[in-house]
């Protein structure tokens, strides 16, 4: 029926997390709590990228939380994933990033769209940290309108040479391994585009760093140049063509992190104003006894709620095998719009304080507005969901495109 998402899943409704979610939980928390803490309004105001704090993450597994075991991850769920970037973005948005990024964008679209072949040779290196994965798609004149790309890729024997400029790219200049789209066919329009794997170092690639950004200051984003750059053939990841569809599914699992990141940075917004509305005074008072700042705060406990639930059903439903193109896109937009609004109120209840980094509030604001934005916007999203509703789209499983969990044993899926 439209406007009705009919999910039908098999698998029971379970609130509560398992010893594993628990597990990755305890890591990640502590892991943010001591190892990223002391650091990150340091790191925010140098601009300065802690390639440590990425290894240390591959040390603990995160960087290949729910990849199969077989290619070096921890075969964990996806649930799993989503509390890693909750706690994660609890503290520090930029090693969020990083894990929407490696995980979301790019390991997990070698493993739904990779050979065999593909997946041995990549994933046990992304899973551990040993490989930085990125993804390529928006382009200075493309961005929200894919298809605009102008990025091409032309046959030669047994290898492609690449041609063109990706920019907005998150680790573009950490990174090793990055999921490039590129026009195989202009006139096929988005059925013209294909992904290539392609590895810093190829002749012909360069990347370089943005400056000036008003987020995520302690992460990298930048560009890269394909100049005539050659890559193996046996690098296509899927079909000549089938590129659009993988960036598609890639997003996907990238908007999931981000929504489950945007949830901690909520949670990090009542955090901080909870304390803060207990120790300042007004009018006598804390301000915790005033109802206009009561009820900011509530807000931002509605927000927080809402929007796990919503990442936790958009996690089942990955868990299950089922495609939750709608659900997930639904989850992103909620959860960083109301993660935007939170570290508004937060800066609101700290007041002047709340405006300057004595406190971490406008980092909040400024790392939340990203979130708004990339990975689809805010738009883009409204615009998917209206669209869902009115019954002008409907998605149908993709071959290949959802492994389910646990995953089968390397098949194709
Ligand atoms: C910090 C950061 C990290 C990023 N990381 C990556 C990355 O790793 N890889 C990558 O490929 N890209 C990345 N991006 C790019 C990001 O995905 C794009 O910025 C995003 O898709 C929007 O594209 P654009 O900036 O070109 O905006 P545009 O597409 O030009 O849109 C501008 C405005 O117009 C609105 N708009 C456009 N079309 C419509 C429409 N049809 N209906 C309604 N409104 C519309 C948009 O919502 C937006 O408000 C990153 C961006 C940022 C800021």
């Amino acid at each position: 029926m439209a406007g009705l998402a009919v999910v039908e899943v098999s698998s029971k409704v379970d609130f509560a997390l398992s010893e594993d979610h628990r597990m990755v939980q305890r890591i990640a928390r502590e892991f943010a709590e001591r190892e990223v803490l002391p650091h990150i309004k340091d790191h925010d105001e140098q601009g300065l990228f802690d390639q440590g704090h990425v290894r240390r993450m591959g040390e603990l597994g995160l960087l290949g939380i729910c990849l199969p075991e077989k290619y070096g991850g921890m075969g964990l769920d996806y649930i799993s994933l989503a509390v890693a970037c909750e706690e994660l973005e609890r503290v520090d948005t930029s090693l969020r990033v990083v894990l929407s990024v490696h995980i979301g964008l790019s390991s997990l679209g070698i493993l739904q769209w990779g050979s065999e072949e593909q997946r041995l040779r990549y994933l046990p290196d992304l899973a551990q940290g040993r490989r930085i994965g990125a993804f390529g798609l928006t382009e200075p004149n493309a961005g929200t309108d894919v298809a605009a790309m102008e990025t091409t890729a032309v046959r030669d024997g047994d290898h492609y040479v690449l041609n063109g400029e990706k920019t907005w790219i998150s680790l573009a200049d950490v990174g090793d391994t990055f999921l490039v789209f590129a026009y195989t066919d202009k006139t096929r329009k988005h059925n013209g585009i294909s992904a290539f794997i392609v590895e810093r170092g190829t002749p012909g690639f360069s990347s370089s760093s943005i400056h000036g950004k008003l987020g995520v200051r302690a992460g990298n984003t930048g560009s890269f140049v394909l100049e005539d750059c050659p890559v193996s053939a046996a690098n296509m990841l899927g079909n000549e063509g089938e590129g659009f569809k993988i960036a598609m599914s890639c997003l996907d699992n990238g908007r999931f992190t981000v929504a489950a990141g945007a949830t901690g940075l909520i949670q990090a917004c009542i955090d901080a104003s909870v304390k803060y509305a207990n120790e300042r005074q007004s009018f006598g008072v804390p301000l915790a006894k005033h109802q206009l700042v009561q009820r900011m705060i509530s807000h931002m406990v509605r927000d927080v709620e809402a929007s796990r639930l919503l990442v936790y059903r958009a996690g089942w439903l990955k868990n299950a095998g089922k495609r939750n193109t709608r659900e997930t896109a639904l989850a992103k937009w909620y959860a960083t719009c109301a993660s935007f609004e939170a570290a508004s109120n937060a800066i609101q209840i700290h007041g002047a304080y709340g405006y300057s980094n004595e406190y971490p509030v406008e980092r909040y604001l400024r790392n939340s507005k990203g979130a708004v934005i990339y990975e689809g916007t805010r738009e883009i999203l409204e615009v998917m969901i209206g669209s869902y509703a009115l019954g002008l789209r409907e998605d149908k499983p993709i071959r290949r495109m959802l492994p389910g969990w646990p995953y089968t044993d390397g098949e194709d899926l």
